[in-house]
């Protein structure tokens, strides 16, 4: 172990004094290589006062001021994509190419904010009645805390706090503690920019962290990002303390594949889909539902691509797939594909045997296809969250549809075909949250906003976009009358005012 990942609170590095620490491994290694600080509930206290402290002024900056430093630290994080993507690789162990396109969606919120300006214009409505004015404008809510999981250690912080500092509020960041370290990179570099002490915190910890934050009386929101259990537990845990809450959970992605799509553009997009960051994503293809006669031939296009890719570790240029997170999940995730025959499905590709040359304690998996999967089987019903993908068939349009909505899930989905009309009654009438016609993995620019349905998320607010400037703001209506000094007094009238 050569590292140590301590807080960042008030705007420097504060060590960890609970005695309790994590271990955070190189999954191409299998090797721990760093410990990281796990947050006592005084430890949650310290960050939040540093937040609290922070907000007396930075709620009420300027504009100016707040994109002044968010249009330096684009620069800053333009500048260092290549480490923060080095410091995700050496952690989670997504290939280096795959960790530089999560910086840079991440990036595309980070520019988002700097539009803020534009965001929070407010709306003014004049001579509504004699003499008044009607504005109405948003307010930071004050302390945020933002709960994030391993999978997207950098772009998913900056879903969050970009916006929510950009609107005002102070920010209490508690990252997956499996891949810490691109967060304080995060946190550095805002230092650097000019943010000031104490606006982003970072808090590194466990349940035992997230349990206080969603406790404590002067977190006034939480964004939360995880698996549906958790993200339903910080949902009801939050609200009952009286706090503003958006959880956005685990998913099932379906892609329904109708008869006259163009098969190698949909099985390059499955194989893309399922298979990209070893299937660790939440948008992640995890179903492929064939529509009709297509389906062996689908299935074989897949095949062929998935027994190409190159799995190695994540710093290899070569690699186009790196390992799993931690050993345990690794194994979760070979255990679907294991108990798959017995369940009903034609393994078509077993990837649980699959070893790296020279890396022989990483959490390696190859690439499995599960062919005729019954949907009562658990490698359909579960998230896996690994590279499995299960391939269903229908044989209509209105089948293979009611496969895709009777999943609890509702993040993302996809509809491949050439039928324009085809694909505008799926848009219509499928139940998620983000759809892609022809594009597999539909996560939406920054200036939109991201959300699933049903289980995927538990809020009313989708993350980032105008909802993301919702979600960190209040609303504020003022109604003005300044009289005109010729008005005759309007002397006293109990009844409800009224408008003429
Ligand atoms: P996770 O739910 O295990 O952890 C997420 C966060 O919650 C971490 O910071 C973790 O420390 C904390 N946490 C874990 N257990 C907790 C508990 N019992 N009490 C309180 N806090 C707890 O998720 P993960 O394994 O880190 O990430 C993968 C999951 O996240 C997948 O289910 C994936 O689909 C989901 N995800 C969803 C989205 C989305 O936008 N919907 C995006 C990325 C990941």
């Amino acid at each position: 172990m050569t590292k140590t990942v301590h807080h960042w609170i008030g705007g420097r590095t504060v060590e960890g004094t609970s005695g309790n620490w994590g271990p955070v491994t190189d999954p191409a290694t299998g090797a721990v290589t760093t410990r990281v600080a796990l947050a006592s509930a005084a430890e949650v206290d310290a960050a939040v006062a540093a937040a609290r402290e922070a907000y007396t002024s930075w709620g009420t900056s300027s504009l100016a001021q707040r994109t002044a430093v968010l249009f330096r630290y684009r620069a800053l994080l333009d500048a260092r994509r290549d480490d923060l993507a080095a410091l995700i690789t050496a952690e989670h162990g997504k290939v280096h190419s795959d960790a530089l396109g999560e910086v840079a969606r991440g990036l595309e919120i980070v520019e988002l904010a700097c539009g803020i300006t534009t965001e929070l214009k407010g709306e003014l409505s004049t001579q509504v009645s004699n003499r008044v004015d009607v504005a109405a404008i948003r307010q930071p809510l004050g302390v945020v805390a933002g709960i994030t999981p391993f999978n997207f250690p950098a772009m998913v912080p900056m879903w969050m706090f970009p916006l929510a500092i950009a609107c005002g509020n102070t920010f209490v960041l508690k990252p997956s503690e499996k891949d810490p370290s691109a967060a304080n990179l995060l946190a550095e570099l805002a230092a650097e920019a000019g943010l000031p002490a104490g606006v982003l915190n970072v808090l590194h910890g466990d349940r035992v962290a997230v349990d206080a934050l969603l406790e404590h009386p002067d977190v006034a929101a939480v964004s939360f990002v995880g698996s549906t259990p958790i993200a339903r537990h910080i949902h009801a845990t939050a609200s009952a303390n009286g706090k503003r809450v958006q959880a956005l959970g685990g998913a099932k992605n379906h892609m329904l594949v109708l008869p006259d799509a163009d098969l190698d553009a949909a099985a390059d997009a499955a194989v893309s889909a399922a298979y990209g960051s070893a299937g660790e994503r939440c948008m992640a293809i995890s179903a492929v539902v064939a529509v009709g006669a297509i389906g062996d031939d689908l299935v074989q296009r897949i095949r062929e691509r998935a027994e190409k890719i190159t799995i190695g570790p994540g710093t290899d240029p070569a690699s186009e797939m790196g390992p799993l997170i931690t050993r345990a999940h690794r194994d979760k995730v070979a255990s679907y594909v294991t108990g798959a025959a017995a369940q009903g499905s034609e393994v078509v590709l077993d990837g649980t045997g699959h070893t790296v040359e020279g890396y022989e304690d990483g959490h390696w998996i190859g690439l499995s296809l599960l062919d005729h999967v019954p949907t009562d089987a658990d490698a359909y019903r579960d998230e896996i969250f690994g590279p499995v993908l299960c391939v269903l068939r229908a044989e209509t349009y209105e089948e293979g549809l009611a496969i895709v909505n009777a999943s609890p899930f509702g993040n993302g989905t996809a509809v491949f075909t050439r039928d324009g009309g085809a694909a505008r009654r799926f848009q219509m009438e499928v139940q998620a949250g983000m759809v892609g016609v022809n594009v597999p993995i539909p996560v939406p620019v920054g200036y939109h906003s991201f959300g699933g349905w049903k289980d995927s998320l538990f809020g009313d607010h989708h993350i980032y976009g105008r909802d993301g400037v919702h979600f960190y703001t209040r609303g504020k209506v003022v109604t003005t009358r300044w009289p005109d000094p010729a008005d005759a007094p309007a002397g006293v009238d109990l009844g409800f005012p009224r408008n003429h």
